[in-house]
């Protein structure tokens, strides 16, 4: 693969950058430019006619210096152990940025979800969680939802550890249905992270939200809340896509009603009274925020130079490379990186986690406030650091983010 599209390669890229400048020293770089623990398992599934397929999953941890493993876990025919890998190192600075007491994890199965049953999935998702017991458990590692997978997948995982230990362990995993002890507010989450960091932006360039052209790409758990919470806070959402393409009105389009249309049709195109766009297009669509809330690599340095977007606003993991993020930001493009943009996805899945703990459970008012309050300090400490030190929003991030995993890698000392 083309070092600018290896998502590894791109996460230690984007360390060795910050490195640098927070003088880190070699050996807490070195520690950190590798993964904790790898865990590579077959999972033989049995189809619905009868045959059997065995499927590759994946589980990473990168670094737990301050606390258990927390990532989500994909089913994409595209997930490569090189991807698993990046994404529990983005998950390590997110956590740490937002500055909850986890470390970064990730998962994933190779396997074509859309093309399986229910009782396909539920069986390949049980038979991946009794092959990763040897490392889950609410103060190890706790999996959530990605691409693919949802509070259904969460369910199934939550009951296959409990049947195993013999009782019921809730807090095994975060993002799941609020009737199996699931946060109110976490479905939105991630969507309501996006809307609030992008509102924080817009008012840091002096630009009003109401009426500004968004762009999303995406409609899943990330894209479909975004879109809708950004219409609710005035802005106008020009244009939402998924995997086949996408819809455009110059006006706005009605959120709620494509999000109905989806429901019918299983896909946004050929929502009534829209124009079609490409996803490509979609990209390049001149308007005040774009906001890339699919797959990863999709700013690359190819398209990177056509963006008419004012901000970008990652609500996906890793859509921009390196030589993309170089391209935007010579041309004055504000950028909110996902480890800042996407984390009220983990922050919720945290107040989860604490919740479950604690068997007392908050209304989505609370959780709502209290996600907003440490995005908001987030985004303004990650703005300071940014203008304090003349760099980039990711590079400031990423500074804060990797100066506490040190502190706290440097403080346990090397163990033997
Ligand atoms: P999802 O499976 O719910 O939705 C993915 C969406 O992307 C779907 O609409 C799908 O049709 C679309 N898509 C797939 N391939 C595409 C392509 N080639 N071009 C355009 N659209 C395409 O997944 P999600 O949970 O919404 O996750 C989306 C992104 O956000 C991922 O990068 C994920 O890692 C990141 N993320 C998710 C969460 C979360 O809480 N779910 C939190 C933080 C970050």
């Amino acid at each position: 693969m083309d070092d600018e599209l290896n998502p590894l390669a791109m996460a230690r890229q984007q360390l060795d950058q910050v490195a640098e400048r927070i003088h880190l020293e070699p050996d807490v770089h070195e520690k950190l430019k590798h993964c904790k623990r790898t865990l590579i398992v077959a999972v033989p599934t049995s189809m619905d006619d009868g045959s059997l397929r065995v499927f590759t999953g994946y589980r990473v941890h990168h670094n737990l210096a301050r606390g258990p493993a927390k990532g989500g876990i994909r089913y994409h025919p595209g997930v490569s152990l090189d991807e698993v890998s990046a994404l529990a190192m983005w998950m390590t600075w997110k956590c740490a940025l937002m500055d909850i007491p986890f470390g970064g994890a990730k998962g994933g199965v190779i396997c074509s979800p859309k093309e399986m049953s229910l009782r396909e999935l539920e069986r390949m998702t049980r038979r991946l969680t009794s092959e990763m017991m040897i490392i889950l458990g609410p103060d190890k590692d706790i999996p959530a939802p990605d691409i693919n997978t949802n509070a259904q997948t969460m369910a199934w995982i939550l009951d296959t550890y409990s049947m195993n230990v013999g009782h019921s362990v809730p807090s095994v995993v975060t993002g799941k249905p609020v009737s199996v002890g699931g946060s109110r507010g976490r479905e939105d989450a991630t969507g309501r992270g996006c809307v609030c960091t992008m509102r924080e932006a817009l008012a840091h360039l002096g630009l009003p939200i109401a009426g500004a052209r968004v762009a999303v790409q995406g409609f899943g758990n990330v894209g479909r809340a975004t879109a809708r919470l950004a219409q609710q806070a005035g802005a106008r959402v020009v244009a939402v896509s998924d995997e086949w393409g996408g819809v455009y009105h110059p006006h706005g389009l009605d959120i709620d009603a494509v999000i109905r249309h989806d429901r019918q049709v299983g896909r946004v195109g050929g929502f009534a009274g829209s124009d079609a766009v490409t996803n490509a297009e979609l990209l390049e669509l001149e308007c005040e925020v774009l906001i890339p809330a699919a797959l990863g690599h999709q700013l690359t340095q190819a398209n990177a130079g056509r963006v008419r977007a004012r901000m970008v606003v990652e609500g996906a993991n890793g859509p921009t490379t390196p030589a993309a993020d170089q391209i935007l930001n010579d041309r004055g493009i504000f950028l909110l990186p996902d480890i800042l943009a996407n984390a009220g996805g983990v922050t919720v899945s945290y107040f989860e986690w604490v919740q479950g703990l604690m068997e007392y459970f908050w209304t989505e008012e609370e959780v709502n406030e209290r996600l907003e309050r440490l995005l908001r300090q987030a985004f303004a400490d990650v703005l300071r650091t940014s203008l304090q030190e003349k760099v980039p929003m990711r590079v400031a991030a990423y500074m804060l983010a990797v100066s506490r995993v040190a502190e706290a890698t440097r403080i346990r000392g090397k163990y033997p």
